[in-house]
């Protein structure tokens, strides 16, 4: 595993998976039909970080919470996607799904810092755990975050108050007629 809020550790990252790169590549193109003529091309310009800091929020959105499907009064967004630990310590994956048909809601709470009045987080670093996070970090969940971030930014700024301020309800009501949540 690897520490991506140290410097030192994400550039040991960039450097090995490089390496990984082309060990695969010339894995495929010596033992694999097909591959003889291949070169390589491009691989992206940055290692993909899958988790680091996350805030501490005004609710912490569980493992149990995921799992149980639980919807809250201040949902903002719904994820039906499993817990899905990659193992940071070493090998394999931990897959947990919710009741078949089932999903949970991501209340409003976890996109509020409890120390920092005016800012809002959506995406990957809103406030939850380990668990919880392994499930709700997938794109679709993290856009529409983003969609409630910047509608709740926008009533808060329309109605001169801190992002806390503002009535999840209608928070709620207006992604309802954006077609974001049903
Ligand atoms: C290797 C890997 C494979 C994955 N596979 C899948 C998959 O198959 N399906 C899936 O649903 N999810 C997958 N994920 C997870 C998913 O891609 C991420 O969890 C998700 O994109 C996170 O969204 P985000 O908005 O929180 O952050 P990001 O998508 O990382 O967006 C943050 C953005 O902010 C920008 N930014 C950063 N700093 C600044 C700054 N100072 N000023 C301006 N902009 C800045 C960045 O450039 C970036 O564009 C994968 C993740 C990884 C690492």
């Amino acid at each position: 595993m690897k520490d991506a809020t140290d410097a030192e550790q994400l550039t040991q990252a960039e450097l090995e998976v490089r390496e990984q790169c082309w060990e695969m590549f010339n894995f495929l193109k010596k033992y694999v039909s097909g591959f003889e003529n291949a070169y390589f091309q491009v691989s992206a310009p940055q290692i993909g970080v899958r988790e680091s800091r996350r805030i501490a929020g005004r609710y912490v959105l569980t493992g149990e919470d995921v799992l149980q499907g639980r919807k809250f009064d201040d949902s903002i967004c719904y994820c039906a996607y499993n817990i899905d630990i990659h193992n940071p310590s070493g090998t394999g994956t931990v897959l947990e799904p919710l009741a078949e048909g089932d999903y949970y809601g991501i209340p409003y709470r976890c996109l509020l810092p409890l120390k920092v009045d005016n800012l809002l987080v959506a995406g990957r670093p809103i406030s939850s755990t380990h668990e919880a996070h392994s499930s709700l970090r997938i794109m679709p969940t993290c856009t529409a975050m983003g969609q409630a971030a910047g509608t709740a930014a926008a009533m808060a700024v329309k109605e001169g108050v801190w992002p806390y301020q503002i009535d999840a309800q209608k928070l709620r009501d207006r992604l309802k007629t954006d077609g974001a949540i049903r």
